[in-house]
């Protein structure tokens, strides 16, 4: 996987592009259109957390913690330009992860504009509670105001509408506890 993503034409960064944001900081933001599903990014998890009980609360704003394609659990440093994509609560972009690369790939929820904004939802594929909570300034029309907790803490309404966008390895490894959450998918994709 490292080497796969070694270069980083590979892995597409030319895409993004970071620069201040309404919702935050610093964002990152499309350099070309995308249609549904379109890649938009491959993440760089090159660079493993060697003790994460050893990080300061600011650290821990840059390391990504997920389930891997093997089932393990994963903390990375997470790299530009994917550390500075923000939160929205009706995120353009999503993660799926190549179940026989193990590369996780950024892929766009729906239409992206040139010069868009990239937002993924700090929920999805989350299990561990989220630092925080922080507020929300998303803009969209569903904010929840207030970003904490996990995927399965979410509002009903949300965990529905984000079943097509959880990542395999999240699914596989939280099959229980996502069945016993009795949704269906029948709203389709966000
Ligand atoms: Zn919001």
């Amino acid at each position: 996987m490292r080497r796969m993503l070694g270069g980083d034409l590979e892995r597409k960064s030319g895409n993004l592009s970071v620069r201040g944001s309404r919702i935050h900081g610093q964002g990152a933001f499309a350099e070309r259109p995308f249609a549904q599903g379109d890649v938009i990014l491959g993440i760089d998890d090159s660079d493993p957390v060697a003790d994460r009980s050893k990080l300061t609360p600011q650290q821990s704003i840059f390391i990504d913690v997920f389930v891997a394609a093997d089932g393990s659990e994963k903390t990375t440093w997470m790299k530009s330009p994917e550390k500075f994509i923000n939160h929205s609560c009706e995120p353009n972009a999503y993660v799926l992860t190549d179940m026989r690369s193990g590369v996780r790939w950024i892929r766009a929820v729906k239409t992206v504009a040139r010069g868009d904004e990239i937002t993924w939802d700090y929920a999805i594929n989350i299990w561990e509670e989220w630092i925080g909570p922080v507020s929300c300034r998303c803009g969209s029309e569903t904010c929840r105001r207030i970003v904490q907790g996990n995927y399965f803490t979410l509002p009903r309404e949300f965990q529905r509408r984000y079943l097509p966008l959880l990542d395999e390895p999240f699914m596989r490894r939280f099959a229980k506890e996502i069945e016993s959450l009795h949704l269906t998918a029948e709203h389709g994709t966000a």
